[in-house]
C-alpha cells in the first residue's frame, strides 16, 4: 500500500514537471526514481538540490516527501542527502528552497550561516553518523546578520548580549571584503567551507570522495540559488 502511494505520488510529480514545462535534466525519468533511494554521490545530491532550487525559482514546486507515507517511511531511520547550513532568516527556509521533504535535508542554522564548535559539530553529524554525502553552505542576498555586523564594525559599535558574538565571527569576512556586504556575505559562505573543510572529521571523507562541502548563494529576488565554491 505504501509503496503504491508513493509510486502515485512520484507519478504526479513527474506529471507535475511536464506540465510546467520544466523537464530540466531528464527530470521525468529522475522523477519515477525520486523516493527509491537517496542520492549516494555527493555530486548526485548536489543535482537533486539543484533540481529542486530551479522549481521552487520557476514557481513549480512539487513539494515531494511531504505526506504521510514519507513520515511512515522516515519514522524508524533517516537517510538524509544534504546539510545546509544557512541563515536564520525566515525568507531562506531550506526545503522550500530546495523544494525538499521531510527526511531529506539535515538543517543547521545560524545568523548569518556562521560557525562555531556546535554548528561545526551538528554539521559533522550527518557524514560522520548517517554517510550524508553533501555539505552545502548557504548565504543569502541582503542578510541583516551580515548587514547589522558590518555597520557594528564600520561604526566601532559593540552590539547588546550575545549579538555580539555574531559581530565577532563575521570579523575576518568583514576585513576582506573592505565594506562591501553583498561581497562580505559570500566571502563568509566560502571561509566556512574551508572551516568545515579542515576539520579532522570530514577531511578524510572527502578525500575519499565519499563528501563534498558547497558554497552557495540565495537570491531573495530570483529565488535562484548559485554555487560559490
Ligand atoms: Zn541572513
Amino acid at each position: 500500500m505504501l509503496e503504491k502511494i508513493m509510486n502515485r505520488r512520484t507519478m504526479l510529480g513527474a506529471t507535475g514537471l511536464a506540465a510546467g514545462g520544466l523537464l530540466l535534466d531528464g527530470g521525468a525519468a529522475h522523477g519515477l526514481t525520486w523516493t527509491a533511494r537517496r542520492p549516494a554521490a555527493p555530486d548526485e545530491a548536489w543535482a537533486r538540490l539543484r533540481e529542486g532550487n530551479r522549481r521552487w525559482a520557476a514557481d513549480a514546486s512539487i513539494r515531494p516527501h511531504q505526506d504521510l507515507a514519507r513520515r511512515a517511511e522516515v519514522g524508524r531511520r533517516q537517510e538524509p542527502y544534504a546539510v545546509v547550513v544557512s541563515c536564520i532568516d525566515s525568507r531562506v527556509a531550506p526545503e522550500l528552497v530546495f523544494d525538499a521533504g521531510l527526511g531529506d535535508l539535515l538543517s543547521v542554522r545560524s545568523a548569518a550561516q556562521t560557525i562555531d564548535p556546535l554548528v561545526s559539530g551538528a554539521v559533522e553529524y550527518g557524514p560522520a553518523e548517517l554517510g550524508t554525502p553533501l555539505i552545502v553552505v548557504l548565504g543569502h542576498q541582503r542578510c541583516g546578520a551580515v548587514t547589522a555586523a558590518a555597520h557594528a564594525l564600520h561604526e566601532g559599535t559593540t552590539l547588546p548580549g550575545d549579538l555580539q558574538r555574531i559581530v565577532e565571527a563575521l570579523r575576518p569576512a568583514y576585513k576582506s571584503a573592505r565594506g562591501d556586504v553583498d561581497k562580505m556575505i559570500k566571502i563568509n559562505s566560502t571561509q566556512a567551507v574551508a572551516r568545515l573543510k579542515a576539520g579532522k572529521l570530514l577531511a578524510p571523507r572527502i578525500a575519499r570522495g565519499q563528501l563534498k562541502i558547497v558554497g552557495a548563494y540565495y537570491s531573495l529576488d530570483t529565488g535562484q540559488i548559485t554555487r560559490l565554491v
